[in-house]
C-alpha cells in the first residue's frame, strides 16, 4: 500500500498470535472472544475515529501513547497495551526467564519466583482497573510499575517488557471477583522468551 492508503486505511486490529481457545483452561476462549474481538478492537476503532484527519493519523500506535493526551491517549495506550498483552501469552510457552534477561531478573528481584510474587502483589493491591508493569530503565536495570486506566510506562521514558491486565473484563467471566486466580492462570502463558527479546531490543 502507498503510505496514503495506508495512513486511510486507519489502524488494523491486529489477530491473536495463536486460536483464541488455545490459552484454555488458564484463560477461556470465551474470555478471548469478549477481551480481543470486543474490549481491545473496540479500541482500535476509537483511535481511528479520534485520528481521522489529525496530524496524529497513521503515526505509529507507540508515538501516541507517549504524545497524545486526553481521551486519544486513553484510548490509544489501551490498544497498545492489549496488543503488548496478548503477545506476550502463549499455549506453550517457555517458563522461564533465560540468559540477559534471568541475569537482570537474578540481580534485581532475587529470582523468577520473587519477580511473579512481586507484580501478582502488584496486581492484586492494585485499585481500580489498570496495568501492572515489568519495564526496563536506561541501564538495563529492571522495575515493576502498577499503573491506573490506561497507563503505560513508555510515558515515563521505560522499555515496557511485560504487563498484566487488571481490568475486570479480562478476567470477570473466568474468575468473577477472584483477580488473585487470574494473576495465577496468567503466569501459566507467560512466554518468558519473548519477554528476553523484548529485553534484547531495549537495550
Ligand atoms: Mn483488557
Amino acid at each position: 500500500m502507498t503510505k496514503e492508503k495506508e495512513r486511510a486505511a486507519g489502524y488494523p486490529v491486529k489477530e491473536l498470535p495463536y486460536a483464541h481457545g488455545a490459552l484454555a483452561p488458564h484463560i477461556s476462549e470465551e474470555t478471548m472472544r469478549y477481551h480481543h474481538d470486543l474490549h481491545y478492537a473496540g479500541y482500535v476503532a476509537r483511535v481511528n475515529e479520534l485520528t481521522a484527519g489529525t496530524p496524529f493519523a497513521g503515526r505509529p500506535l507507540g508515538e501516541l501513547v507517549t504524545g497524545a493526551d486526553g481521551v486519544l491517549l486513553n484510548q490509544a495506550a489501551q490498544a497498545w497495551n492489549h496488543e503488548f498483552y496478548f503477545e506476550a501469552l502463549a499455549p506453550d510457552p517457555s517458563r522461564e526467564p533465560s540468559g540477559a534477561l534471568a541475569e537482570a531478573v537474578v540481580r534485581d528481584f532475587g529470582s523468577a519466583d520473587a519477580l511473579r510474587g512481586a507484580m501478582t502483589r502488584a496486581a492484586v493491591a492494585l485499585f481500580g482497573s489498570g496495568w501492572v508493569w515489568l519495564a526496563a530503565d536506561a541501564g538495563g536495570g529492571l522495575v515493576i510499575r502498577s499503573e491506573s486506566n490506561a497507563g503505560n510506562p513508555m510515558r515515563e521514558g521505560l522499555v515496557p517488557l511485560l504487563c498484566i491486565d487488571v481490568w475486570e473484563h479480562a478476567y470477570y467471566i473466568d474468575h468473577r471477583n477472584r483477580r488473585a486466580d487470574a494473576v495465577a492462570a496468567f503466569w501459566h502463558l507467560v512466554d518468558w522468551e519473548r519477554v528476553g527479546r523484548r529485553y534484547a531490543a531495549a537495550r
